[in-house]
């Protein structure tokens, strides 16, 4: 259970277009985005692995749009998707330069829908989001703005970031706001307004206090309502969230030295929330045979490589669900395959070192990861 960043080991942040962009110049706030690339180079010399989720692609990327300015017509979808790609790499020099400052690489990755929703995309892009902060590096994620369509969108980033805490199984959502984290009421129009430092997950309540308290003016799109959806998703991923403000200068640090903020705390792990989550949704579609090497590796806790595969059964595609038997045809494990049948019947008993050549493109480092895959008893 966390309500301290110092705790988190893996930290999801999410910063909003306001706080990216100056509502009067519409230029990136190089000062302040200076502050926060300290703040994250601190929380890494603390020995955390932080994951950026930045908004403020369109809000850059409007005022290049030359004829919808001049026409003030800028809600069309097509439009706010072509100044997303105008302002897209924008968005990734301001923050490089900031981070330069600190030698910190900044990797980009645009996210659609799809990539968090259909489990073969969703393995595709974990697996590179670990390689990317096993090797020191920040990833920034965004939405696929340009090419995500009204149906296929998050919508928003608070929600976007969630599904990636969740994807990279982070114990800390922050979500950087315009104020300090949640009131029963909105404290700008009513002082009287209590604020509220903690909460056991989304309740009702809480969500009657939401209401339009957050609604940003001007460039953001999120309200407190969709950072309380947001909050739900983490919180069933095991991730606790945290709401501040992001407005004054290095605000991860004013949160860390008991900076004002809301904490929806989840008291399980986000290992634990996963384990669960794959024992209640993995009905198999498909079974492999191990033999008694691989039984045992299993057991005390390791991936399923290829060289301990004696047979394929049934057709799946990569990411499905699938039984993993012994010799005797006893199911000892399930697991998220990252092969499709047809691949493993072709590398089964290979050493990962030969599965390469086999296949003639990069092999993957285990047919199913040990965060996958859940061991099961006395299933025959
Ligand atoms: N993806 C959008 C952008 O970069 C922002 C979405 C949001 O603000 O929630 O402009």
């Amino acid at each position: 259970m966390n309500t301290s960043i110092d705790t988190a080991e893996r930290i999801v942040i999410k910063v909003g277009s306001a706080l990216i962009v100056d509502a009067k110049t519409r230029k990136p706030n190089q000062y302040w985005l200076a502050t926060l690339a300290a703040d994250i180079s601190e929380l890494r010399a603390a020995g955390k692995q932080v994951v950026l989720v930045s908004s403020g692609a369109a809000a850059l990327g409007r005022p290049f749009l030359t004829d919808a300015e001049k026409s003030g017509k800028q809600g069309q979808l097509e439009l706010k998707q072509a100044a997303a790609a105008i302002g897209q790499p924008r968005l990734m020099a301001s923050l490089q330069a900031a981070f330069d400052l600190q030698n910190i690489p900044l990797a980009q990755a645009l996210l659609t829908l799809d990539d968090t929703e259909i489990r073969r995309r969703w393995l595709n892009a974990r697996a590179t989001l670990f390689t990317l902060l096993d090797n020191g590096a920040v990833p920034v994620i965004n939405e696929n703005d340009t090419v995500a369509t009204s149906e296929i969108r998050y919508g928003d980033n608070d929600r976007l970031a969630a599904r990636v805490a969740q994807m990279v199984g982070a114990d800390v959502l922050v979500l950087l706001s315009d104020i300090d984290g949640l009131y029963t009421d909105d404290p700008r129009k009513k002082p009287d307004s209590k604020h509220i430092p903690t909460a056991k997950g989304v309740t009702p309540e809480l969500r009657s206090y939401a209401g339009d308290a957050n609604a940003s003016a001007g460039v953001g799109t999120g309200g407190m309502a969709t950072k309380l959806d947001a909050a739900e998703i983490a919180w069933s991923a095991g991730c606790s969230t945290v709401i501040t403000i992001g407005k004054p200068e290095h605000p991860l640090r004013r949160l860390r030295d008991g900076g004002r903020s809301t904490w929806i705390v989840s008291d399980l792990t986000p290992q634990a929330a996963r384990m669960s989550w794959l024992a209640g949704h993995l009905t198999p579609e498909g079974a492999v045979t191990v033999d008694a090497g691989a039984e045992k590796a299993l057991t005390s806790g390791a991936s399923l490589l290829a060289v301990g595969i004696k047979s394929v059964n049934g057709q799946f595609p990569r990411g499905a669900a699938i039984a993993i038997n012994n010799a005797k045809g006893k199911t000892i494990a399930k697991g998220i395959v990252s092969y499709q049948a047809a691949e493993i019947e072709q590398i089964k008993g290979l050493q990962t070192s030969d599965v390469t050549a086999r296949l003639g493109y990069p092999a993957r480092s285990a047919v199913i990861h040990r965060d996958n895959m859940i061991l099961v008893e006395g299933e025959d």
